[in-house]
């Protein structure tokens, strides 16, 4: 099988190592004779599988002891519409005024949240940057918050604008702070205790598709609207170990190999210095000239998501093939954007982002 590397935004590349492990387990998990696909998540084969993936991921984002950790379902999208089921009930009385929910609107996906969210309560953009096609994060100073909202919502890595918060917003006082961190989380330290509410889709940074980590302070498992479906329902699944229903034990498991190799590499502060260097190699390689363009203000810029154009954009499809042709693999921009997006994760390896910046240089003919 020739090398390639898999600039993906998502599911996206993995770790090898990871990768090679699960095939040495697949038939057989550590002498038990099963697949963790067949093992019941009842098991003590599974709880142990689960109960380290759940202590290695506090340790690697330092998760206080108030917060609870959720391996849950329904994807970034499902969870546009979990949140406000889970903690609309906190401003409960003034519901169906309706309540506010503040939102900060970066990109695409904060653009969904908002959208989501718009179907439960009254929704507040707080701030945007849509006029000016979302290059940048609005100066928290600019923010219009309220006071009393239910709960302030950022998008804190925007994967398909490229835009990344170099700041951790400071919602009003008792408001609490919930950020969809997708395709960032793991990639960077960050002080959970500046939140409310920390998820993420899995299949960035974490492992498969199909699992949905939650990161929730223990006060807003309280809050839940009645109609909230109980499977969603924060303080069933934690009440229960994530085991309310059935969790994708599959995927916990892969996550639970992704931590523990993340560990192995020096944790999360390690990873983020390895980050940020492949980040700027790439970003130099862009403005070397004008042959390529990244419109993001380079305070936000991402260092995981790295949207980019041709200058000559009628060079699209050559670009294209001359890459896949060396192996380097989905770099097409989202279609709501276009031109060419490379999604450099944590799995990526300095020698996949060298590969490229050899072939954007090459192609431009410095
Ligand atoms: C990928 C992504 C999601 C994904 O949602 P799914 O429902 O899992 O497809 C949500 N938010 C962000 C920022 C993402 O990058």
């Amino acid at each position: 099988m020739t090398q390639v590397f898999n600039f993906s935004a998502g599911p996206a590349v993995l770790p090898k190592e990871v990768l090679q492990q699960a095939a040495a387990e697949m038939l057989d998990w550590h002498g038990s004779g099963m697949s963790v696909m067949e093992m019941s998540h009842r098991g003590p084969e599974f709880i142990s599988i689960y109960k380290q993936a759940e202590a290695d991921l506090r340790e690697l984002l330092a998760v206080p002891a108030n917060y609870e950790i959720l391996f849950m379902q329904g994807g970034g999208l499902g969870m546009n519409a979990f949140i406000p089921l889970n903690l609309l009930g906190r401003v409960q009385g003034r519901v169906h005024e309706p309540a506010t929910i503040d939102f900060v609107h970066t990109g695409s996906w904060s653009g969904k949240s908002l959208k989501e969210a718009a179907r439960y309560a009254n929704v507040n953009v707080a701030a945007s940057s849509q006029a000016e096609g979302f290059t940048y994060v609005p100066p928290q100073d600019a923010w219009k918050l309220t006071q009393d909202a239910a709960y302030l919502h950022v998008c804190t890595n925007e994967t398909i604008d490229g835009v990344e918060y170099n700041f951790v917003p400071t919602p009003p006082e008792g408001v609490p702070l919930v950020a969809d961190m997708s395709s960032h989380i793991l990639s960077r330290t960050i002080d959970v205790s500046k939140y409310g509410v920390i998820f993420a889709g899995a299949q960035k940074n974490i492992g498969p598709a199909g699992l949905t980590l939650v990161i929730v302070r223990d006060d807003l498992l309280e809050h839940a609207l009645p109609i909230c479906p109980s499977a969603f329902h924060w303080k069933n699944v934690a009440g229960h170990e994530s085991m309310f229903n059935t969790p994708p034990t599959y995927g916990i498991y892969i996550a639970g190999l992704v931590f523990a190799h993340l560990k192995r590499q020096g944790g999360v502060a390690a990873i983020e210095q390895r980050n940020i260097q492949k980040a700027r190699l790439l970003y130099e390689a862009l403005d070397a000239d004008d042959f390529y363009r990244n419109r993001v203000d380079p305070s936000c810029r991402s260092r995981m998501n790295i949207p980019f154009y041709l200058r000559d954009e009628s060079l699209n499809e050559q670009f294209l093939a001359g890459a896949k042709a060396r192996g380097l693999l989905q770099l097409k921009g989202h279609k709501s954007v276009g031109g060419m997006r490379a999604s450099i994760y944590n799995a990526m390896p300095i020698e996949g982002v060298q590969a490229l910046v050899d072939y954007l240089n090459e192609f431009a003919g410095r």
